[in-house]
């Protein structure tokens, strides 16, 4: 039984409703991969499909276009698949338990995958009807987006002759995305040597931060966990003698840490000033935030006497000048006319780790300029340098750079407006996107980013508007038969 076959526009649903009965998460992508090129071959359009997984499929042009140059519509195979804990769905196998509720279509317990198999179900329902006008048409499809736009980076764009990309795989109807940020991986890595030493041992944990994606909420200034810690370990060290046994903070490079924490040596003589000094540090840390962190909290609880290794001085002094000397967050914002209001450049220390031999800290840098990038990555490594720790620059990818010459923005915006009576909403994005990767591999090249409205993307609760689906393939079509 079909759950979606009745919803306008027919196609569109019914193509999307296929889609989610192949399992195709992240790594998992083959069976959808073979779907689109039988979807092809069915239908006697040209396909390519890649050693990866990626399709691209070729469609002639309509009546009265076949001069015009071609367009290529872009979307992403791969979907995250998080369900709820009580659910016993099994992606690897199992069609999505999708569903349907007023304007709101859903998985019961798992991620839907509109993000981004609605570009698909577009993009589909456009190459199998003769119905819409539309210059020649090369539409790709990529795999493992969401898990470092490998398909994009590893696509051969030898076989895409377009200039002219609409790319399918933004949120929020009425929201045009014409740039992205840039980005690398910069982590710091620091020989450290250990030393057996006694001391009150203290376990104090930095918490109640309110986190977030380091690029989209890097302009909230929400507090890093790793970056207080190094100011707390400042703070206690221009008290008294510390001891660092353990250290730590985050879970991923591309997350604010929410979280950091260390267990010290103190003596016994200051172990009242240093719970005293800790009280005193949260206070000032609160009151910096108070704005927008209201539950920051630094817990400390005295654990006793412990004999342990703790970090030889010269290791802990080193480590602390990292902490206190490193940027972080917002280093420049955008100038440039359409982009007010947009970070330029950026980056977030999300992980610190301290083992036997190493301390590693992993920072996400980010800018919509490369050389930017470049210079920001090259500071990381004179401060590492200043104290004989390694760098490296990992994950490179590129910006997709605003372009104001584009030729279909304008259309766009005036078929939205049109459409809907509102103003459209132009954006700059401060995260990576696979437009990046497009955009430099075949620059200049004029491209567009939009999406029916997906609320939730990435979790259980992912819902996909029915009507905001509805005009926004309106809006595709509409688009596609301007682009003569
Ligand atoms: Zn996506």
């Amino acid at each position: 039984m079909s759950v979606l076959g009745d919803i306008e526009p027919k196609n569109v649903f019914s193509f999307f409703e296929e889609i989610c009965a192949i399992p195709h998460g992240s790594g998992d992508v083959k069976q959808l991969s073979d779907y689109l090129k039988k979807f092809a071959k069915d239908r006697k359009l040209k396909v390519r499909q890649e050693p990866c997984g990626n399709i691209i499929i070729y469609k002639d042009a309509s009546a009265g276009y076949e001069k015009s140059p071609a367009v290529c519509i872009q979307g992403h195979m791969d979907m995250v698949c998080e369900k709820a804990s009580d659910s016993r769905h099994n992606f690897k196998k199992d069609p999505l338990p999708i569903a349907v509720m007023d304007d709101e279509v859903f998985a019961r317990g798992t991620t839907l995958g509109a993000d981004d198999g609605i570009a698909l179900a577009m993009a589909l329902a456009i190459l199998d009807s003769d119905e819409y006008a539309h210059p020649p048409l090369e539409v790709v499809f990529t795999v493992d987006e969401e898990v470092g736009m490998e398909g994009a980076k590893a696509l051969d764009f030898n076989a895409i002759k377009a200039r002219r990309v609409i790319n399918l795989d933004s949120e929020d109807e009425g929201v045009f995305f014409v740039s992205c940020a840039g980005g690398l991986r910069g982590n710091i890595n620091l020989d450290i040597e250990y030393k057996q030493h006694s001391g009150i041992e203290y376990d104090v944990v930095i918490s109640g931060l309110n986190g977030g994606h380091s690029g989209e909420m890097i302009d909230r200034y929400n507090a890093n966990a790793i970056i207080i810690m190094g100011r707390l370990l400042r703070f206690l060290q221009s008290r008294m003698k510390i001891r660092i046994l353990e250290l730590s903070g985050g879970l991923m490079d591309n997350a604010i840490p929410r979280e950091a924490g260390c267990h010290l040596h103190v003596s016994k003589e200051n172990s009242t000033t240093f719970e005293d000094t800790v009280a005193e540090f949260e206070q000032i840390i609160k009151n910096e935030y108070k704005a927008n962190e209201s539950n920051i909290m630094i817990y400390c609880e005295n654990l006793g006497m412990s004999h342990k290794p703790a970090l030889r001085s010269g290791s802990a002094k080193d480590i602390v000048f990292l902490l206190r000397t490193v940027p972080d967050g917002i280093i420049r914002m955008c100038r440039e006319a359409g982009q007010e209001g947009l970070v330029e450049t950026s980056l977030n220390f999300g992980i610190m780790r301290l083992d036997d031999e190493k301390f590693t800290l992993e920072a996400a840098l980010r800018s919509s300029v490369s050389t930017q990038k470049y210079a920001l990555s090259d500071r990381l490594g004179m401060l590492a340098d200043a104290v004989g720790a390694e760098y490296t620059e990992k994950g490179d990818y590129p910006a997709w750079e605003y372009n104001s010459e584009s030729e279909m923005l304008p259309i766009l915006k005036r078929l939205y407006e049109e459409q809907s009576g509102e103003a459209a909403v132009i954006k700059g994005i401060h995260a990576g996107l696979e437009c990046g990767v497009i955009y430099h591999a075949l620059k200049p090249v004029d491209i567009v980013s939009f999406g029916p409205t997906i609320k939730s993307a990435h979790t259980p609760k992912e819902t996909l508007s029915v009507e905001s689906t509805q005009r926004t393939f309106k809006l595709l079509c509409d688009l596609l038969g301007e682009l003569k």
